[in-house]
């Protein structure tokens, strides 16, 4: 059912273009796409209130009628409208406080109009302040509906939103995706009379269950979202499987070499997890697999591991990483591994200098360079891979939304991004953990391994969560964990409004921390350094020549050095949960007991006191995701902002798993007996936005 473009609302005039610009800024092209947009609340016109006794019912929004008496304006104490109407029943003032001089002649002596609003009493007895209006003839009709209010961008009036969704009510088809055998067994509401009752709800309806999206007609809405989006994900997953990948079938010389001379034994859970990809690389479709685990819990050397086979089958691999900090330091860990085993590595980051850049590239384009690592200049212009198997991305979930779908789509095109036949397996690393509902939608075509286990021999961390006032004390641990060879960060408050206030601070910071511990070398690393600058401070700090490491975010990800075991973290309450718990796994990565503390700035809010409470309970990446998703909700865990339309609108992951589950094992069915509704389903609810899906 291809989706019917949709006409003007009104003539085509000027007005109605700019009107029809702002509809598609919302994403609202066609008339499914408009009869899809649905209320945000209701408003109740149906019913018209004496004002006598709309002055009685003070406080809750009421409807009067009445003919204008006055309309003034007045100037004291400053200016403003200030308009009479009476009925039979008593007068009522409308006071404007901003108006338009039009609204004087629109308010006339002697109009009737019809005024919305809360009634209060002020000093000349019953008022509504900026009432909604409407000039209207006596014994026009009432709507029989509740009045619907749309989401709306700026400069759209809810008048022409709903004038133009009224029009496409009367044009759209209405066939029902679902068969009758279908709604009857899954107790589902027919399509159409839900998106009905939704635009037009009668007067007598459950108010509650509309609003709190529980209605029958809502749960119908929820579950076509939660289906469409189930079919595009299997979709996008059946079209991987489709296309040709190299199989890399070799573990040999390399991978033989590097775990031998690997200092430590893997982990059962790492040995499983290298085991689910090494089984992938065989294959010749591309892996797409997700590899998760707690920070700490090890992945870099399984990433390495899966580099290795795709050398020894004769391929290139290339390992991507968000910042350049952690990119570097993959690269001088891993080079250092493979380097004496006869691997050339290549780096490759948006600051080398053309020379550099071009040798770079050169050794990349003639397979010279075997395992290229680099941040994401690794798919940017330019750079030509001779035969690339294997990519793999670090910390994933920190990359756009636009560069996961650079990687996760034009890898999967004809054209790919790698300019070559057949498309990379892939290996996406990330220690933020997927609560199940989540990786049931937004990662469903996704092969999961988790590992699940942390390398022997490592002692929790212990969280305090201590008042900023105590700094002094909080200093002088910090000089006593020196004195007894430990390293300490200190973390710098983060500043989201000003990225210059938040370098003075860290710089103010650093300051006085160095004249605190005058015996200690104190560090500073920012995001505004140069690459080489960031190097010096962050090798200085793996050697432990640096004592103490002042820090923003930038070390959030990633960062390994394993002899620091204590954090500070100051203003701990600015931060979300899952960018503490990233923090806080730059210590406990060595076998000393390891000690983070959180100073905050008292009062504490409700929420800022929730997170450092969980904090302070636990130190379970698994616990600490499901606890995120509770207090911030789904949309924002996953950066609502930045996945934009990828959002749910209306189901909501948390109270309606049910739903996902059912949606899930009907996608499954259709996908397999009835391609038809597929189609028919998906470009209802999807149109054009199925890409933004797949992210
Ligand atoms: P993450 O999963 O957070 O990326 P890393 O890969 O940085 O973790 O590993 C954390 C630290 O643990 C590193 O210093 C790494 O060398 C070490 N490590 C990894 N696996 C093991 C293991 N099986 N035994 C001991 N140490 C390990
Ligand atoms: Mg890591």
């Amino acid at each position: 059912m291809p989706a019917t473009k949709r006409k003007p609302a009104s003539p085509a005039t000027t007005k109605a273009s700019a009107s029809e610009n702002k509809l598609a800024k919302l994403g609202l092209r066609s008339d499914m796409d408009l009869v899809l947009h649905l209320p945000l609340r209701y408003e109740d016109e149906t019913k018209i209130v004496p004002i006598r006794q709309a002055a009685f019912i003070a406080g809750s929004p009421a409807q009067v009628e009445g003919v204008v008496t006055e309309c003034d304006i007045q100037y004291r104490p400053r200016r403003q409208l200030v308009v009479t109407i009476a009925d039979d029943s008593g007068t009522l003032v409308m006071r404007f406080l901003n108006f338009y001089g039009s609204q004087t002649k629109q308010l006339a002596v002697g109009t009737r109009v019809r005024a919305r609003g809360e009634v209060r009493h002020g000093f000349f007895g019953a008022e509504m302040v900026h009432p909604a209006y409407k000039a209207v003839d006596e014994g026009d009709p009432l709507p029989t509906a509740l009045t619907p209010v749309y989401p709306a961008g700026e400069g759209l009036s809810q008048t022409y939103l709903r004038k133009a969704i009224a029009n496409a009510l009367k044009r759209v088809d209405w066939r029902d995706t679902l068969s009758p055998a279908l709604l009857e067994q899954l107790k589902l509401a027919p399509f159409e009379a839900s998106v009905k009752l939704l635009h037009n709800p009668p007067p007598d309806i459950d108010e509650n269950a509309l609003m709190e999206r529980s209605h029958p007609a809502w749960t119908r809405m929820k579950f076509d979202e939660l289906l469409a989006q189930q079919l595009s994900l299997k979709r996008a997953q059946e079209a991987r499987r489709a296309k040709g990948a190299a199989a890399l079938p070799v573990v040999g010389d390399l991978s033989g070499a590097f775990a031998a001379h690997l200092p430590f034994q893997l982990t059962g859970a790492q040995q499983r997890v290298l085991q689910e990809i090494r089984a992938d690389l065989r294959q010749s479709f591309p892996m797409q697999r997700l590899l998760q685990g707690d920070v700490g819990s090890g992945k870099t050397v399984v990433a390495a591991l899966a580099a290795a086979q795709a050398i020894d089958s004769g391929f290139q691999a290339a390992l991507m990483a968000p910042t350049e900090i952690l990119a570097e330091q993959h690269f001088r860990k891993i080079a250092q591994w493979m380097e004496p085993l006869g691997v050339k590595v290549a780096w490759l980051s948006g600051s080398l200098r053309k020379k550099e850049k071009t040798e770079a590239q050169a050794m990349i384009e003639s397979g010279a360079a075997q395992l290229v690592i680099g941040t994401h200049a690794l798919i940017q212009e330019g750079v030509e891979f001779a035969k690339l198997g294997l990519v793999i991305v670090d910390e994933q979930h920190r990359f756009g939304v636009g560069q996961r779908l650079a990687l996760r789509n034009k890898g999967l095109e004809g054209d790919n991004l790698f300019h070559q036949q057949t498309v990379p397996h892939q290996l996406m690393m990330s220690a933020t953990p997927i609560p199940r509902t989540l990786a049931m939608t937004y990662y469903a075509d996704l092969e999961v391994s988790v590992i699940d286990e942390l390398p022997p021999g490592r002692t929790p961390i212990v969280t305090r969560v201590v008042d900023q006032n105590r700094r002094d004390e909080v200093i002088e641990r910090v000089h006593a964990a020196a004195q007894e060879g430990r390293q300490v960060y200190w973390v710098c408050p983060l500043i989201e409004e000003s990225e210059a206030l938040q370098l003075q601070t860290a710089t103010e910071t650093h300051a006085t921390l160095a004249a605190a511990l005058p015996d200690l070398q104190v560090g500073l690393v920012h995001g505004r350094m140069k690459p080489a600058e960031k190097q010096i401070v962050m090798d200085g700090f793996s050697r432990g020549e640096v004592h103490v490491l002042v820090a923003t975010t930038v070390i959030e990800v990633g960062v390994d050095v394993p002899n620091a075991s204590l954090m500070v973290i100051e203003h701990a309450e600015r931060f979300g949960l899952s960018q503490l718990h990233q923090l806080r796994g730059r210590v406990g990565r060595g076998s000393a007991a390891s000690v983070c503390l959180l100073l905050y700035q008292s009062p504490l809010g409700p929420v800022a006191r929730q997170r450092l409470m969980t904090m302070r309970e636990t130190t379970d990446g698994f616990e600490i995701a499901r606890r995120d998703l509770e207090i911030r909700g789904p949309g924002e865990f996953l950066g609502a902002r930045q996945s934009g339309q990828a959002m749910l609108r209306f189901a909501d992951l948390q109270t309606d798993q049910w739903l996902v589950e059912k949606a899930r094992d009907v996608a499954h069915g259709l996908l397999r007996d009835d391609p038809a509704t597929v189609e028919a389903h998906l470009a209802r609810w999807l149109g054009g936005r199925e890409e933004f899906l797949k992210v």
